[in-house]
């Protein structure tokens, strides 16, 4: 097979969850346009059926949008479910929602840091417990956990989001030494700063964006779009014998 080759999905069914906006949007459109069939969930069913549109108009592919909150399991269950009884099985699940609380950590509440950890780390967790089964059926598969580069060093005042996604390094580490006999490759994309909405607090604060623009080597955030290509390859034949890695797509700020 050609190199070029390996990165094609055509026949396979990808989940992305968060895929109505932001990186996840990016990277189900990224899966799609390389022949993927595709599920996207939001909270908000109306959401993720008007972006799974816009996707399906982008690419020609099929896409569908899914209601689903990744912190319930019973609908995270019935995501699965609804997308493999539509689409016809499942080989990819990107476990990308995820939310960011920044405060010190006397300002936060029990509640806050519960649900940061149920979101970024549990709803991973929940998404890869209900995927696995299918992806053992077809003897194939892919999971790709969006952590983050602060799933590797820490950055004050966020201390629920940076123990959540160092988590989901752990689980994706762990998870690869399950089901590599089954040909399941479980990989972690560790992001730097994106221009998407988690980071508008820092994006409409002049002086925090600069900051963040001051570390990064290659000095400017990063444009979603350049999330895509990195994903395809941690979803296809491309990353064939990779597996319990992370990768980071930093702009360099981990590097140093
Ligand atoms: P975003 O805020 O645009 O997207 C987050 C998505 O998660 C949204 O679609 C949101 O609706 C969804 N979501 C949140 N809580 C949910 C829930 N309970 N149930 C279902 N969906 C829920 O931001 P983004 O930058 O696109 O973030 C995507 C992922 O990338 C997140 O996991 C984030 O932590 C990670 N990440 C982002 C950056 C960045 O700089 N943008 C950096 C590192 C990691």
């Amino acid at each position: 097979m050609a190199a070029i080759d390996r990165f094609r999905l055509d026949g396979r069914v990808a989940l992305v969850s968060g895929g109505s906006r932001g990186l996840g949007r990016v990277m189900a459109g990224a899966l799609a346009s390389a022949g993927a069939l595709v599920a996207l969930t939001a909270r908000d069913r109306h959401r993720a059926e008007e972006a799974a549109a816009e996707v399906a108009r982008d690419t020609g592919a099929e896409v569908i949008g899914l209601g689903v909150d990744v912190t319930k399991a019973a609908e995270v269950e019935a995501a699965v479910g609804e997308a493999i009884s539509t689409l016809g099985k499942l080989d990819i699940l990107i476990n990308n929602a995820g939310i960011n609380i920044r405060r010190p950590i006397e300002q936060l509440e029990e509640a806050e840091w519960d649900l940061v950890l149920d979101t970024n780390l549990k709803g991973s967790w929940l998404f890869c417990r209900a995927a696995v089964p299918a992806m053992k059926r077809n003897g194939w598969g892919r999971i790709l956990n969006v952590s983050s580069m602060l799933g590797e060093v820490g950055l004050a005042e966020r201390t629920p989001y940076c123990s959540s996604k160092g988590g989901m390094t752990l689980l994706t580490r762990t998870l690869a030494l399950e089901l590599a006999p089954f040909k399941i490759n479980v990989n972690a994309l560790c992001p730097g700063p994106f221009a998407t909405e988690i980071n508008l607090p820092l994006l409409n604060d002049p002086e925090k964006k600069a900051a963040m623009e001051s570390r990064l080597p290659i000095g400017r955030w990063g444009d979603p779009e350049e999330l895509g290509p990195a994903a395809l390859f941690l979803c296809s034949e491309a990353s064939s014998y990779m597996t319990g890695a992370t990768l980071f797509i930093d702009g360099g700020f981990t590097a140093q």
